[in-house]
């Protein structure tokens, strides 16, 4: 099973992506970790890559589909993968596309995790941390029993600039633009599973799980 996961910040991904390894027995491929592993070990495509990084800059498309493709060619993905944050933009889908055939395979699904906006824009500017302690809390899902008060040692509850409304929103688009190209082009492939991410964790895994079973 070869997967795209797609879903935006807030969606359950990392549970879900969980869940989906765990079920198929696919390693998590993630740009992240690739990126990590190869500055760690300092690789020439690493070097090539940190070079952007240090002076601040995006690592450039081919670059990263280099990693990614020399990420693809190892043992643990021959059985499948699952990709996680790429591909990012169309060029990166293309690319992939085309790096997979050479090594004679292809794509057997893009699974989509749709949650609507104002539900994103809850789950994610809610959370609440203790100066104190650091305990973390939540205001709809794990409220402290006094309003910005810690539980554990009655220190002040603050909310980091992170997770302020405005700068949300802005992830929010910035994800909604970068990513509805992709998840065109997908939808065009016959490769797009949209899942509702909106219920309990356990009925968007079986979703997830159930949507899987068709493909190969
Ligand atoms: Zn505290």
């Amino acid at each position: 099973m070869r997967i795209v996961l797609l879903g935006p910040p807030g969606a359950g991904k990392g549970t879900q992506a969980a869940n989906i390894i765990e079920t198929y027995k696919v390693p998590h491929i993630s740009t992240g970790d690739i990126f990590r592993k190869n500055l760690k070990d300092g690789t020439p495509l690493g070097k090539k890559a940190k070079e952007y990084m240090d002076q601040g800059l995006l690592v450039p498309d081919e670059l990263v589909v280099d990693l990614v493709k020399d990420r693809l060619t190892k043992d643990d993905c021959k059985s499948g993968f699952m990709l996680d944050g790429f591909p990012r933009t169309v060029f990166q889908a293309e690319a992939l596309e085309v790096e997979l055939s050479k090594m004679d395979m292809k794509l057997s699904v893009v699974v989509n995790i749709e949650v609507k906006a104002d539900l994103l824009l809850k789950r994610l500017t809610g959370r609440r941390i203790c100066k104190s302690c650091g305990a973390t809390y939540h205001v709809y899902f794990n409220p402290s029993k006094v309003d910005k008060v810690c539980d554990l040692c009655g220190g002040e509850l603050y909310q980091r600039d992170d997770d302020k409304e405005e700068t949300v929103k802005k992830r929010l688009e910035v994800y909604e633009e970068q990513t509805q190209p992709l998840i065109d082009y997908y939808k065009e492939k016959n490769l797009l599973v949209n899942i509702d991410g909106e219920g309990e964790i356990d009925k968007v895994s079986n979703d997830i799980i159930e949507s899987l079973k068709e493909r190969k």
